[in-house]
């Protein structure tokens, strides 16, 4: 194995050969890849992680590129979803990296099998709902995960690792009630990028000694220049969580979560089928042909029903589509039952 690349790295004292021995011989499942995962896979591409499997479900989009480091406008023009041209873009960063793309809404039914082989589960995502979900697959397979957030300009850092930290449940029990959302806050790619980063040296330091996980929530306002540590260890300690303590799944078992989900600062709804499909986009085109226009690529179909202006469906192979153009759940179901069937 040649190290000679992360030289740098190697020698600063605390990480040193071992680390980096380490990473090398690590896997970690990056949940997401928008603001927050575009700069943790970057860092860990570069760093010489062994492999980094990157779940998205979405599309490279114009507003996307104000934060979201690994796109460019070619990217946006080619409706490519974001977990094949990161990984293409992390491949030429690093070649000795294994990237594992998959185009996919990590849900009860897939998130334990992508947790297979992994090490560290890292958060990208922008709700609550997948970071409950994320929790108990942790729990249920003792992967610890690192928690990322960040709204405006502010944002918070935590480590759960199964049996050494409190875990989410420990902190809030459900999904809150958020008053602002980055479509009302908005984010700042700054802050963004050391949230991320943030992460990412924590994913460093787990790899680094496993057992001596960060038990600190780090909250961070980049405006004021604030940064605070708020010590967990009590939470843990009082072991009356549901889900850590007395070992219930609801998110694993698809109690809760739902098939409907506006995707927040897109105007977009996201719709999934009950059940999987495999479609074909070729016969879809035939089909749709004289109600819009069409086009499609290896990956994404896409529509814009002359009957809807300013509606645009995207769907991808497995039946799950995401409809441009409104944040009503009820007139999105209705697109897609029209146009889709049910
Ligand atoms: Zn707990």
């Amino acid at each position: 194995m040649n190290l000679e690349r992360y030289r740098k790295q190697m020698l600063f004292r605390e990480f040193g050969e071992q680390g980096q021995i380490r990473l090398r011989g690590s896997t970690a499942l990056l949940v997401g890849c928008g603001a927050l995962g575009t700069v943790i896979a970057d860092s860990l591409t570069r760093a010489g992680i062994g492999k980094l499997r990157i779940v998205d479900r979405d599309f490279v989009d114009l507003s996307n590129l104000q934060r979201q480091v690994l796109f460019n406008e070619d990217d946006v023009a080619n409706h490519e979803p974001k977990a094949v041209v990161g990984a293409r873009k992390l491949k030429a960063i690093n070649s000795e990296v294994e990237i594992e793309p998959h185009v996919a809404d990590v849900d009860h039914q897939n998130i334990l099998s992508l947790c297979e082989g992994v090490d560290l589960i890292l958060d990208g995502t922008d709700n609550f709902e997948t970071r409950f979900l994320i929790n108990d697959a942790s729990l249920e397979t003792g992967i610890p995960w690192i928690s990322g957030g960040v709204l405006g300009a502010s944002g918070q850092v935590m480590t759960f690792a199964p049996g050494k930290t409190a875990c989410l449940r420990c902190l809030i029990d459900s999904v809150p009630t958020q008053t602002e959302t980055c479509d009302t806050a908005g984010v700042l790619g700054p802050a963004v990028n050391i949230i991320a980063s943030l992460q990412v040296i924590r994913a460093l330091q787990l790899i680094r000694e496993p057992d001596q996980p960060d038990r600190r929530m780090t909250v961070v306002d980049l405006w004021d220049g604030s940064f605070q540590q708020i010590d967990l260890t009590s939470l843990s300690e009082k072991n009356d969580c549901a889900a850590c303590g007395q070992g219930e799944r609801i998110w694993l078992q698809g109690k809760r979560g739902s098939q409907t989900t506006v995707l927040c600062g897109r105007n977009a709804v996201q719709i999934t089928p009950a059940e999987k499909k495999q479609l074909d986009f070729e016969q879809l085109a035939q089909s749709l042909q004289s109600s819009g226009e069409i086009k499609c690529n290896p990956f994404l179909f896409w529509f814009e029903p002359r009957e809807k202006p300013g509606i645009e469906i995207h769907l991808f192979q497995d039946g799950r589509a995401i409809i441009k153009g409104t944040e009503d759940l009820a007139e999105a179901k209705t697109i897609y039952a029209r146009y889709l069937g049910s």
